[in-house]
């Protein structure tokens, strides 16, 4: 990721840094999608760096934005939920071992009651990595989020919660007129026949959406309760939710280029029929202007 593909003039744009779901992979046969757990840099014109969870591709992510800065970090992270895959990056993230770093976190409560700050906290720490994270030399400020809206400086945020295991949240970011819905973990009801209404709300009329696109129809079949969706399951939502670009995102760890190639074609299919747009693969490194 270069200098250019971060300015952000007059732009609203994605940046991919990890788009693997459940665990991250290695090898040839990953290279093009790329191997790295939920990370997305959203940069907006004039706004402070916002972050989509903090999964191994915020290791990049944090080198990145240290290629461009000119100061201690201020920014922003939407967490869906804490599943290992969306939070592994956190103590990876360079930028916020610098004092002066500050990061604020918005994410789901938790069931237990514990405030999710320490419940983050609980795993970044001994003997899971050798330096807790309130020891960092920047600041993390975390925010409890339910079915809220918000702004992070001019973005206007919307947070949902959407089915799958634990507390876990979908968000809409609107900003200079262009929307984006971010929803990587998203259980698909088993006959796939209906979206929920909230599901629908927040994606509705989208410009780009980066949906769950875990599994194909047959391994749905035997995974129904696992918290995924199908890739024509991600196309149904966009059609029903009348969205101009679907990005597939969160490509289960076991599919290759190859599969993932296979599953795009399927879902482009699935797609004439329903008349979306544009449908498209999220890959690793690649950014796109919304
Ligand atoms: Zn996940
Ligand atoms: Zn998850």
């Amino acid at each position: 990721v270069s200098r250019a593909t971060l300015s952000t003039v007059g732009r609203v744009r994605l940046t991919f840094f990890g788009v693997r779901g459940s665990c991250p992979c290695a090898g040839d046969a990953y290279r093009r999608v790329g191997g790295n757990t939920s990370s997305t840099l959203l940069s907006v014109e004039g706004e402070e760096p916002l972050i989509l969870d903090l999964g191994t591709g915020l290791r990049a992510l944090g080198d990145a934005l240290g290629e461009v800065a000119d100061g201690p970090l201020r920014a922003h992270a939407l967490l869906t939920h804490l599943h290992f895959d969306h939070i592994l990056g956190l103590p990876f993230f360079a930028p916020l071992h610098e004092p002066g770093a500050h990061l604020t976190v918005y994410g789901p409560p938790q069931d237990s009651g514990a405030h999710l700050r320490d419940t983050l906290a609980s795993a970044v720490q001994p003997p899971f990595f050798p330096v807790k994270m309130v020891e960092f030399g920047g600041e993390i400020d975390v925010k409890e989020v339910g079915d809220d809206r918000f702004e992070v400086g001019s973005v206007a945020v919307r947070a949902t919660r959407v089915p799958h295991p634990g507390n876990t949240l979908g968000f809409r970011m609107e900003a200079r007129g262009k929307s984006v819905v971010y929803l990587p973990d998203h259980q698909a009801p088993i006959g796939r026949a209906a979206v929920p209404d909230q599901v629908l709300e927040l994606c509705a009329g989208a410009d780009v959406l980066l949906h769950d696109a875990q599994y194909s129809d047959e391994e749905f079949a035997v995974k129904p309760d696992w918290g995924h969706s199908t890739v024509a399951y991600a196309v149904r939502v966009a059609a029903e939710a009348g969205v101009r670009r679907l990005f597939l995102f969160h490509h289960d760890p076991s599919h290759t280029d190859h599969d993932v190639g296979v599953l795009l074609r399927r879902a482009r299919r699935v797609a004439d029929a329903r008349h979306v747009a544009q449908i498209s693969v999220a890959t690793e490194g690649m950014t796109i202007t919304v």
